[in-house]
């Protein structure tokens, strides 16, 4: 039976690469799903400004899961995990080469998988993340590094810290700040600079005035329509100094930027790619080569060219590419289509625990729908949705 499956790697065992998995398990028998990612366990992202700051707050069981259990639902042969790391895709022999060894790796850490079709779900990473010109923060998941290790060295340091300057004022910039604030009461100082003229940039007015609001009485120092011109950090001390577009100079504790997106490509051909670097998809997520769709690659999540990286857009973007592989399969032309405009403006921000700010479509939110939705638990009750494939 096995031998019949059609083989589908699917790369990047995260939101998207999950979505995408369990959808295609469940929409056709006709598949084996090959899942490469560089680590077995699920980590929930999205909570980071809560349990980097306040550790107590939520356990290690409610933002990271162990993959390969979450697949033993589907018949033997249907699904494997790989932990490993894809390092090339060659189309002449239509297979990927996977390095499963961390440093220097072997020819015994490296494995070639064949395939009839790709997904590549590799997602995105941080200047945070790898710890590029600010305090090393594990915003995302990193490749064969210990999770567990890099997110208790980041809460050791943020604890640490008593002065500390974020740079970006976005929604984890405005979600960070208000976390310190709050844990820390009066005895930790902490500056937002913002680069625009209001918090929250894209949001509605009355979403950036009550962000602004909230962390001011909070005690966190705002800095609007100042850029972050240099940072430099002592190897000595390790403390930073933050040099202001205003000419103004901080010394501090720790830096922390919270902008900025890196695409995960370092495998993917150049000509899959735009000038930012992301992959470039069509209204069926096909990837795009030379102006043309491949009817064997598609790509989800933050890694294609769609502007919104975002959680809230991957389950719809799993549900096309599942649904349009298993029409493929079946020789069926009709595809679904993908569009980023059509899915729903939404930004929900907690500035601490109990309040927040946000809106939905034109809806702005109240405080206690914030705490409601994402401020009690910074939407941890979502993860196993999520690491199963069930978010629609
Ligand atoms: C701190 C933070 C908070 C956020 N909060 C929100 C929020 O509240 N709401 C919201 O909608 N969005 C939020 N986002 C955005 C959200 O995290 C992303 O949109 C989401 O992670 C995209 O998921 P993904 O699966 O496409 O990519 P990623 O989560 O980036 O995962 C990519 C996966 O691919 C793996 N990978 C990379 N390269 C390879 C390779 N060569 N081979 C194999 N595997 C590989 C990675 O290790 C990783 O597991 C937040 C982002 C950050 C950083």
């Amino acid at each position: 039976m096995s031998s019949k499956r059609v083989s589908v790697i699917v790369i990047g065992g995260s939101h998207a690469g999950l979505g995408v998995s369990h959808k295609l398990l469940r929409r056709t028998p006709k598949v084996s799903v090959t899942l490469v990612n560089p680590s077995d366990e699920y980590y929930f992202n999205i909570a980071t400004p809560r349990f980097l700051v306040k550790p107590g707050s939520l356990p290690p069981s409610k933002y990271l899961y162990n993959i390969p259990d979450t697949f033993n639902e589907y018949p033997k042969g249907s699904f494997t995990f790989v932990k490993g790391l894809v390092t090339k895709i060659d189309y002449l022999t239509k297979s990927v080469l996977v390095t499963t060894g961390q440093n220097s790796p072997t020819k015994d850490d490296i494995m070639s998988i064949t395939f009839d079709y790709i997904v590549i779900a590799s997602g995105s990473t941080t200047p945070a993340t790898v710890g590029r010109g600010s305090l090393k923060l594990p915003f995302k998941a990193t490749a064969f590094e210990d999770t567990r290790k890099a997110i208790s060295e980041a809460q050791k340091k943020l604890h640490a810290a008593t002065r500390i300057v974020i740079g970006g004022a976005g929604p984890l910039g405005v979600e960070l700040a208000g976390e310190l604030a709050e844990a820390s009461g009066s005895k930790k100082v902490i500056i937002l600079v913002s680069k625009t003229r209001s918090l929250l940039e894209g949001a509605t007015e009355t979403v950036q005035r009550t962000a602004e609001s909230l962390l001011r009485r909070k005690g966190v120092e705002i800095l609007k329509n100042i850029r972050v011109n240099q940072v430099e950090q002592d190897p000595e001390t390790d403390r930073w100094t933050v040099t202001l577009s205003s000419g103004r100079k901080i010394a501090a504790d720790e830096y922390i930027s919270t902008t900025g997106v890196i695409p995960n490509n370092d495998f993917i051909p150049k000509s899959f790619l735009n000038h930012d670097g992301w992959v470039n998809v069509d209204e069926h997520l096909r990837l795009v080569e030379d102006g043309t769709s491949r009817s064997d690659t598609y790509a989800v999540g933050d890694i294609t060219c769609h502007p919104y990286r975002l959680l809230s857009r991957v389950s719809l973007q799993g549900a096309t590419v599942a649904s349009n592989i298993a029409a493929s399969i079946a020789k069926d032309t009709r595809l679904a289509t993908y569009s980023a405009e059509a899915q729903k403006k939404m930004m929900v921000v907690p500035v601490g625990q109990s309040t927040g700010t946000g809106h939905l479509g034109g809806w702005t939110l109240w405080g206690c729908l914030v705490w409601f939705f994402k401020g009690n638990d910074f939407l941890t009750y979502e993860a196993p949705k999520f690491l199963r494939g069930q978010r629609r």
